[in-house]
């Protein structure tokens, strides 16, 4: 299959992330929802279905190289998340939100379990393997480029044809539907 040079970077980019960070997997989403209930952890919305305005919030955040990892998140409303919180700490936030100093001293401990059982520990990543891991895909990136680049540029030199979206369909074999056919997925609606 025919890929660009911008997919193979990023192919390469989430093939090093993946080696320090994961994305929470549905079992430990549903294990989540279990611990503190299926409800927006801040302001107490609850949820109807995973479609219905839930989000995954970072307790660290990623800019704080915050991980994406289940210990590292809480669930949240779009509204809790996105438009109140931004980047602000989690515990300024936290703070905001509850009504009573008791409130916030029982949800801080919950988190603080949370993040704390054994099972589940990897909540933010150390500043040199991060720095490390960038700095490995920034080398693969321009060794990507420099090598388009010399290939393009011998091409040019030796008058080698370009190859245009029709060549590569020639290659790749994928004939594209006729015109007024829709792509399937689209079919019944
Ligand atoms: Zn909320």
């Amino acid at each position: 299959m025919a890929t660009s040079p911008s997919i193979s970077k990023n192919v390469v980019k989430r093939m090093l992330l993946a080696l320090i960070d994961f994305e929470p997997t549905w079992n430990e989403i549903g294990e989540m929802l279990g611990y503190f209930g299926y409800e927006c952890f801040y302001c107490g919305k609850e949820f109807a279905s995973l479609k219905d305005d839930f989000t995954l919030d970072h307790i660290v955040p990623r800019a704080k190289n915050g991980t994406n990892c289940i210990a590292n998140r809480v669930p949240a409303c779009t509204r809790c998340n996105c438009h109140e919180r931004r980047d602000q700490p989690f515990e300024e936030f936290l703070r905001i939100k509850c009504k009573t100093d008791a409130e916030f001293e029982e949800k801080h401990s919950a988190v603080a379990f949370w993040c704390a059982t054994s099972f589940h520990q990897h909540t933010q990543i150390p500043q040199e393997l991060w720095e490390l891991v960038n700095d490995h895909v920034r080398q693969i990136h321009d060794l990507i480029d420099s090598s388009v680049a010399e290939i393009r540029e011998k091409k040019k030199e030796l008058g080698f044809p370009t190859l245009n979206a029709k060549d590569f369909q020639k290659l790749s074999g994928f004939e594209p539907p006729p015109k007024g056919v829709r792509a399937r997925g689209n079919a019944r609606r």
